[in-house]
C-alpha cells in the first residue's frame, strides 16, 4: 500500500492523518481465532495471519474416518476432501484499516480468513455466479475447490443469526453476523458492503467493521458472507 508520509514522525501527533499509527498489542477480536489453526502476530503496522486453513467444526469435507467428519448426504461434493488438499494461507492486513480511499472489488480467493482458520471467498465460483455450485455447500456454507476449504455463505457453524465474530477481510476490517452486538438487532445502517461503525463485543469504542448483509442468497436458503467491495483498503 502507498503512504503518504508526513515528513516527521510522532507518536503523539493527532493531527497526522494519513500516518497509520504503529499499534503495541493485538486487536481484542483476534483472540477468538482458532490457536489450533492459527498465528497471529503484529508486523509493524500490519497483522500476519497464518492458518493451516483447516477448520475446528465438523463438515463432510474432512472426509469419512475423520473424528470431525459429518455424514451430508444431500451435499454434491466437490472431488477433494480437507485430507488431500493443502489448505494452508497466510494473509497480511492492516492492523488499522484505512477507510479513506477508494472501495476495492473483491477477487476468487480468499478474502479474509475466518475465526475457525478456515478461508472466507466471496459470492462468486471461478469467476461466475455462485447458483451453480450451491448444490456442493456444506451445512455451513462451505466446500472445497481445487484450493483451500472456503465459505461462501453464513457459516453456521460460528454465526448463525447473531452477532458473532465472523473473520477479518484482507483490509483489516472484521466481520460480524447478521446481527450487531450494538443493538442486539439487524442493523438498519449499512453501507453496501455491509458495514457501519458502532461499538462491538471487542472495542468500547466505535469502529468500522462488516456484517453478514440480511438478505437470502439466490437458490441456497442462506445470506452471502461478503461480496464486497472492501472499505479499508
Ligand atoms: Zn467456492
Ligand atoms: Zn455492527
Amino acid at each position: 500500500m502507498l503512504l503518504l508520509v508526513p515528513i516527521y514522525y510522532s507518536c503523539t501527533s493527532s493531527a497526522s492523518t494519513t500516518q497509520e499509527e504503529i499499534p503495541t498489542s493485538l486487536h481484542a477480536a483476534y483472540s477468538e481465532f482458532n490457536a489450533d489453526a492459527t498465528t497471529i502476530y503484529l508486523d509493524g503496522s500490519n497483522v500476519v495471519i497464518e492458518t493451516t486453513g483447516l477448520p475446528n467444526h465438523e463438515t463432510v469435507y474432512w472426509g469419512e474416518g475423520n473424528s470431525l467428519y459429518r455424514d451430508e448426504p444431500t451435499v454434491d461434493l466437490t472431488p477433494s476432501i480437507m485430507s488431500s488438499n493443502n489448505n494452508a494461507t497466510t494473509i497480511t492486513v492492516d492492523a488499522t484499516p484505512n477507510l479513506t480511499g477508494a472501495t476495492v472489488a473483491t477477487n476468487f480467493n480468499t478474502i479474509g480468513i475466518a475465526v475457525s482458520g478456515a478461508s472466507i471467498f466471496n459470492d462468486q465460483e471461478g469467476g461466475g455466479a455462485l447458483d451453480a455450485a450451491a448444490g456442493s455447500l456444506d451445512w455451513t456454507g462451505a466446500h472445497i475447490g481445487p484450493g483451500v476449504y472456503h465459505y461462501h455463505l453464513e457459516p453456521k457453524a460460528f454465526t448463525n443469526d447473531d452477532d458473532s465474530l465472523v473473520g477479518v477481510l484482507l483490509d483489516g476490517v472484521f466481520l460480524y453476523g447478521r446481527k450487531c452486538s450494538s443493538t442486539t438487532t439487524y442493523p438498519t445502517d449499512l453501507d453496501t458492503s455491509g458495514g457501519h461503525t458502532t461499538v462491538t463485543e471487542h472495542n468500547t469504542e466505535a469502529e468500522y467493521h462488516y456484517h453478514i448483509i440480511n438478505e437470502l442468497y439466490s437458490n441456497t436458503g442462506s445470506y452471502i458472507a461478503f461480496a464486497g467491495p472492501y472499505q479499508g483498503y
